[in-house]
């Protein structure tokens, strides 16, 4: 019977055709944050179960049992990559955002005879912010805590925040748009002392910085497959053995009674596969688009005047870049570069269609004016030098162009 039990990890993408198929390579892409392409790797390890190996997991026949044994060899790798032993401790759901609701609700409503204040932060993804708000409006109580200007949490707020009847804390690992990471340490170091929850979301951060749900004392993680070059809409909820959650998805007793629905288990063999080559790849790949990072945000602030990087003094993820410039509309400048072939996001809208300035640079202090002239530039496995070197070639002609276009008074 076939069994994924991590599969075999051979070095480079074979052929580098990855990098090298004109379709990807005609763009440059810096948008990682946003969502990254399979790995050739990765849909190599998935096609059995998209072809022969299709059979359901809950089935009792040979094609389940196969199905069963794929699931149960991805469930084990995501558990030991997060640092624990016990696979039960991994629940497979369709997003990032299914697992940040299925933490805040699911945990919400399963302790609420305990208490019903949750504590979270200002700057969370909006899965955590709406899964909040609809909690509040069933009287739950929510305290955001603020952030300061280079996007930090300020570990004394946190313990003046906790009351009697805090259930949970849910602070990010790492900021989408800034990059910044919070401190989890510190952070699992108060939760268990006051015998309070704690879940963070890790979908920026997970297999890019060293991450150990043990020594964290983390009890809700989630992840998802698609910013590590898995496919998209699988992901994963860590929950530590013994914590209880009221299931969002009813129907069926799969992932133990804690989501129904059929697994989906081609991706869930990709999450798994990508989530272990990231874990091998880590320690190169983290030095290397750390490096090119830094050239970009060094060659920028040397070439365009009134250009600044947001969180720089704080602790960040290695390839994410936030830059405000005096003086021109991100949007229109992410436009102009996506002209130029070069994929960016503009930092006031954290969702394609938003309109809403950044609520994250907002928390940090910024004004409207500054950002709404942010771009957010995130590199990865697909970044080369000669990228960040056409990008330093480029934005300082667009940013004097879009400036002399600018009205006086904005
Ligand atoms: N949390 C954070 C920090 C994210 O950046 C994202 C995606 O952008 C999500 C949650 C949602 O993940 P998904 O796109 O898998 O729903």
């Amino acid at each position: 019977m076939r069994r994924y039990e991590g599969g075999e990890v051979r070095g480079p993408p074979r052929g580098g055709h990855f990098y090298r198929d004109p379709k990807v390579r005609s763009h440059i892409y810096l948008d990682h944050n946003a969502t990254t392409p399979v790995d050739p790797r990765v849909r190599e390890a998935m096609q059995p179960y998209l072809e022969t190996a299709f059979g359901n997991p809950s089935a009792a026949h040979g094609l389940g049992r196969e199905a069963k044994a794929a699931l149960e060899g991805a469930r084990e790798t995501v558990a030991g990559l997060l640092g624990t032993a016990d696979k039960d401790e991994v629940v497979f759901v369709s997003s990032g955002t299914e697992a940040d609701n299925l933490a805040i609700a699911g945990a919400g409503l399963a302790y609420q005879e305990r208490g019903r204040h949750i504590i979270t932060s200002a700057v969370e993804h909006p899965a955590i912010l709406e899964a909040c708000a609809a909690l509040e409006d069933g009287g739950f109580s929510v305290t955001y805590l603020p952030v300061s200007g280079q996007g930090m949490l300020d570990l004394d707020e946190l313990r003046r925040a906790v009351r009697p009847d805090t259930i949970l804390v849910s602070l990010m690992h790492a900021n989408n748009e800034t990059g910044t990471l919070f401190p989890l340490g510190e952070v699992g170091a108060i939760t268990k002392e006051r015998g309070i929850l704690f879940h963070t979301d890790a979908v920026q951060s997970f297999g890019k910085v060293p991450l150990h749900v043990r020594h964290l004392n983390i009890d809700l993680l989630s992840l998802s497959a698609h910013k590590i070059y898995g496919p998209k809409g699988v992901a994963t909820l860590y929950v530590r053995r013994g914590v209880r959650l009221r299931p969002l998805l009813r129907g069926g007793e799969q992932e133990r009674g804690r989501r129904g629905g059929t697994e989906n288990v081609p991706a869930i063999v990709g999450l798994a596969h990508a989530a272990r080559i990231m874990f091998l790849e880590m320690p190169g790949e983290g030095e290397r688009i750390r490096k090119l990072r830094d050239r970009l945000e060094a060659g920028v602030l040397a070439r365009i005047e009134g250009g600044a990087v947001n969180a720089q003094q704080s602790p960040r993820l290695p390839h994410t870049s936030s830059l405000t410039f005096d003086g021109i509309e991100a949007q229109t400048l992410a436009a102009a570069l996506d002209l130029e072939g070069i994929a960016v996001s503009a930092g006031s809208a954290c969702h394609v269609g938003s309109l809403q300035p950044s609520h994250v640079l907002r928390a940090m202090g910024l004004n409207l004016e500054q950002v709404e002239g942010t771009i957010r530039f995130s590199l990865g496995r697909l970044t080369r030098e000669g990228d960040i070197d056409r990008v330093l070639e480029i934005l300082p002609h667009l940013v004097t162009r879009l400036r002399a276009k600018a009205p006086l008074t904005r």
